[in-house]
């Protein structure tokens, strides 16, 4: 075979690199970790100064902390890490048994005003949840509506693990509450369906873990969702959802991948889901 003369050989490299589209460097800011648990079964493989140095290697700053019980939020809460904001938001779960019935267990009710009267060493509690809704219909549950009244009411912000049928239910029991869509339709919701729910509730935001579709095999985003994101720059964040020990022993891993997706997007955009978004929702300075 002849060699290829120098002008098809610029050519056809040209082409590539036409083709291939460009990889940014992954996002090097500040992280806000949206969904975060410190469950009780995390205490003892993970103690509170080795998930903050994790927290401090990952470059997060921030953190809503939300564990079942709410002993670890506490801890987290009293830990006064000076690098660290924890935002506190009071889960409605006491035990595992709490996940299918919260929703109509007005005792429920009595532990999150017990709580918000108590409060936490880094201030009042700013939210409600994670709770989950296995099915949707159990949002008009009387002590979800509750809470989503109360939530208005307080400016607590709310973080529900729901699907899309969902959020219109508990929009309509508090229009302009704060709803934070913990895995923003875990299900594979499609794009489409998630774009139609931010158009009609300004007070939805979308949380990213687990959010399949998300990246593609490379762990770069996915053409939706960065048009999705282009859209809605102010509407997303990001999350670790620490929800069993596995993830707390890969949370430099989780948000490295993270980082990486962040850094596919206008600086100014990934800044945002990264940080600016959680910061303007609960009213946090820049991280030092
Ligand atoms: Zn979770």
């Amino acid at each position: 075979m002849r060699p290829l003369r120098p002008i098809v050989l610029a050519t056809l490299l040209l082409a590539v690199a036409l083709i291939a589209p460009a990889r940014a460097e992954p996002y090097s800011g500040a992280l806000f970790d949206a969904h975060l648990h410190y469950n009780d079964e995390a205490v003892a493989s993970f103690p509170v100064a080795d998930v903050l140095a994790r927290m401090q290697r990952a470059g997060v700053r921030g953190i809503i902390a939300n564990s079942r019980p709410n002993d670890g939020t506490k801890a987290l809460a009293a830990a006064r890490a000076s690098a660290l904001t924890v935002v506190p938001f009071i889960r409605l779960y006491r035990n595992r048994a709490d996940y299918n019935g919260w929703f109509a267990d007005e005792t429920i009710v009595a532990m999150v005003q017990d709580e918000l009267a108590r409060g936490t060493a880094a201030g009042p509690y700013r939210g409600i949840g994670e709770f989950h809704l296995y099915d949707s219909a159990n949002a008009n549950g009387a002590v979800a509506a509750k809470l989503m009244r109360l939530a208005q009411e307080r400016n607590l912000a709310v973080l529900a693990h729901v699907d899309d049928a969902a959020i219109d239910l508990l929009f309509a029991h508090a229009p302009r509450a704060r709803l934070i869509w913990a895995h923003t339709g875990i299900g594979g919701v499609p794009v489409e369906r998630v774009r139609e729910l931010m158009q009609r509730h300004p007070t939805l935001i979308g949380e990213l873990s687990y959010r399949p579709g998300l990246t593609d095999g490379a762990g770069h985003l996915a053409a939706p969702w960065r048009a999705l994101f282009t859209e809605f720059p102010t509407r997303f964040v990001i999350g670790s959802d620490t929800w069993i020990n596995a993830r707390w022993g890969d949370y430099e891993g989780l948000m490295r991948a993270a980082r990486v997706w962040l850094g596919d997007l206008p600086p100014a955009t990934a800044q945002r889901i990264a940080w600016g978004n959680a910061a303007e929702l609960f009213g946090l300075a820049e991280p030092k």
